[in-house]
Formats: structure tokens, sequence, C-alpha cells
């Protein structure tokens, strides 16, 4: 099983991926998550990264990609997992094609969360996290729009994407997802 879930901040990717992963116990890779972790650790990569994050900019691919061969280096990444977060442009999706392909790992459903774009804002804000400030909020979601949305066409063309409907309850859009997935013909 391997899934990359796709949407906009705070459409609850990361919520969904984590009670997945619990159930099915399988590897939830958030890109977030690692970049954070690495900041706390302010290593030579957590401090290049810092500057992009606090403003609410895309970290550069090539630093992500080192980040994702290093994580799919991992034990737990070979078989089943989820990615949440990433791939956020063409050029990691591409690039995280070529690195399935060396690793003999089959292409992943994709599972796009739609939610609209009022609803985020107030979920973010709610949130409270560092870089959940309205302005970088807004800038984090017109990054969104300009480099992330593409991938919806770029796997819906590859007749891979599944899409949920984000903007519901947790428990909700968790049994919509669990359906989707389940009667999934992928
Ligand atoms: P997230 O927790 O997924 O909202 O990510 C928090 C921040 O980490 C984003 O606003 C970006 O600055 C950075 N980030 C996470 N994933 C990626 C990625 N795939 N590419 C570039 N930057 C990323």
């Amino acid at each position: 099983m391997r899934f990359i879930f796709l949407g906009p901040p705070g459409a609850g990717k990361g919520t969904q991926a984590d009670i997945l992963a619990t159930r099915w116990q399988i590897s939830h890779i958030s890109t977030g998550d690692i970049l954070r972790n690495t900041i706390k650790e302010q290593t030579t990569l957590g401090l290049q990264a810092q500057k992009h994050v606090e403003v609410g900019e895309l970290v550069p691919d090539t630093l992500m990609m080192g980040l994702i061969r290093q994580r799919f280096g991992q034990q737990d990444t070979q078989q089943s997992w989820i990615l949440d977060g990433f791939p956020r442009t063409i050029a990691q999706a591409q690039a995280l094609d070529q690195l399935l392909s060396i690793l003999h790992q089959a292409h992943p459903t994709v599972i796009y969360f739609e939610v609209p774009p009022e609803v985020l804002v107030e979920r973010l804000l709610a949130r409270g996290r560092l870089d959940d400030t309205e302005s970088i909020i807004r800038r984090r979601l017109e990054i969104y729009d300009l480099e992330t949305t593409p991938l919806i066409d770029f796997y819906r063309r590859r007749r891979c994407l599944k899409q949920i409907n984000g903007n519901l309850s947790l428990d909700e859009v968790s049994k919509n997802l669990r359906k989707s997935l389940s009667t999934s013909s992928f």
C-alpha cells in the first residue's frame, strides 16, 4: 500500500495520514515533520531549510530530494507508506518517479483532499503553529496554487488520482477515505 496525500495546507492530510498509518501499521512520511525536526537540530541542512519554512516558501527541490532519498533508504519504506506533503512541485513528482523506479516500487495511489480556501485560512489560524500567522498562511496558499495544484492534473492524467471532500468532519473524511480506498480500482 503506497499513497501520496495531496492537498492544500490545512486540508487534514496529516491527521488522516496519522489515522491510516496507525490503523494499517505503515509509515507516515510527512516532509513538514522531517523539516521541523531537521530545523530543531540546527544542522546545516536545517538552517538552510529554516529560512524558507519560516516565511511560508517552499524548501528548494534539491534539498527536499536529499531528505526524501535519505528517508527512502530506511527499512520501513520498502513496502508500504503514506507520503504527506510531498511532492509539492512537478520537479519533485518527476524526481520521485525516478527514485521509485530505481527502488523497484510501483507507483502510489494519489489522494487529493479538496477544501475551499476560506475554510483553510480559518483552520490554519485555529491550529496556531509558528508558520500559521495570517500573512504566512496566505503566502503558503498562494504558493500551493502556483506550484502544487499542477500536480492534480499531472496525476489525474495518469489515472491514479482519487478525490476526497476534505470539508467535512474528521470522522466523516476518515470514513469516506477508507470507503474510497477499499473500493479503489487502481
Ligand atoms: P507542512 O507541515 O506540510 O505544511 O509543511 C510546512 C512547511 O515545510 C511548508 O510550508 C514548506 O515551507 C516546507 N515543506 C514541506 N514539504 C515540502 C516540500 N515537499 N517541498 C518544499 N517545501 C516543503
